[in-house]
């Protein structure tokens, strides 16, 4: 039997939050980003293990109490995202199997219902393909000059906004990051490093309360979303 890991990255500093700690240990509805993202990867019992990247000069980890869950472990970060990810699944090397699955998921997305983390691994282990949660665009793009002006219309219907958890291969992953991180390529989600790599990207419709807590005006929004998930319980 295949198992199923997740990776956190959660070793970024939240510059664009312009706060004093970094944004996964801001408190929104009674408990830190970081602490609500664990709360809902470890409400999964298909989860096997968690590893929470972390920065190596990190003195907050204390505050997070779900990191002291047996299923929790944690490995330094690195200077971007993807090096993050990257070191989660080389700590992964040691426990999980190069078949098994993993799913990484933003420590910046605290909202993640347990309905919806379960459908999608569900899906993924059913159809045996990566993929992505994501949401259709249903506002107008426009593509914009450095000067602000619009240059063109984008078609939105083939038009989707990534969000996590991102499930794939454990060894294909891995290479992929690696191989991506290597060609000096952006990679901003497992995704892109996935198609870089040649492998198909399934997507899977996520829900609109799974938001990323990226500038201060998305606390809010995330705080409304956590109530009205625990009011539910
Ligand atoms: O900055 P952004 O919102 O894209 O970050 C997404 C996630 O990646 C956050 O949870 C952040 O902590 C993490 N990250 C990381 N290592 C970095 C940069 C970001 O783990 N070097």
């Amino acid at each position: 039997m295949t198992s199923v890991w997740a990776v956190v990255p959660a070793a970024g500093s939240g510059r664009r939050m312009a706060a004093e700690v970094p944004k996964q240990y801001l408190t929104v509805a009674g408990a830190s980003l970081l602490e609500h993202t664990l709360r809902a990867l470890l409400a999964s019992p298909q989860i096997r293990g968690v590893v929470v990247v972390m920065d190596p000069s990190d003195r907050r980890a204390d505050q997070i109490a779900s990191l002291s869950d047996p299923r929790v472990f944690t490995a330094a970060g690195g200077d971007e995202r993807a090096d993050s990810v990257l070191a989660g699944l080389q700590y992964l090397q040691s426990m999980a199997r190069d078949d098994d699955w993993v799913l990484v998921h933003d420590a910046a997305r605290p909202c993640l219902p347990i309905a919806a983390l379960t459908g999608f691994i569900n899906q993924v282990l059913a159809d045996q393909r990566g993929a992505i949660l994501a949401q259709p665009v249903t506002d107008t793009i426009k593509r914009c000059s450095e000067s602000g002006l619009v240059l063109e219309t984008l078609d939105r219907n083939q038009l989707w906004r990534a969000q996590t958890p991102q499930m794939f291969g454990v060894q294909a992953l891995r290479e992929a990051l690696k191989a991506a991180i290597q060609s000096g390529a952006s990679i901003t989600d497992e995704a892109a490093a996935m198609s870089l790599a040649g492998y198909p990207v399934q997507i899977i419709a996520g829900p609109a309360c799974n938001v990323k807590v990226t500038v201060p005006e998305d606390l809010k929004l995330a705080e409304l979303y956590l109530k009205s998930l625990h009011a539910g319980h």
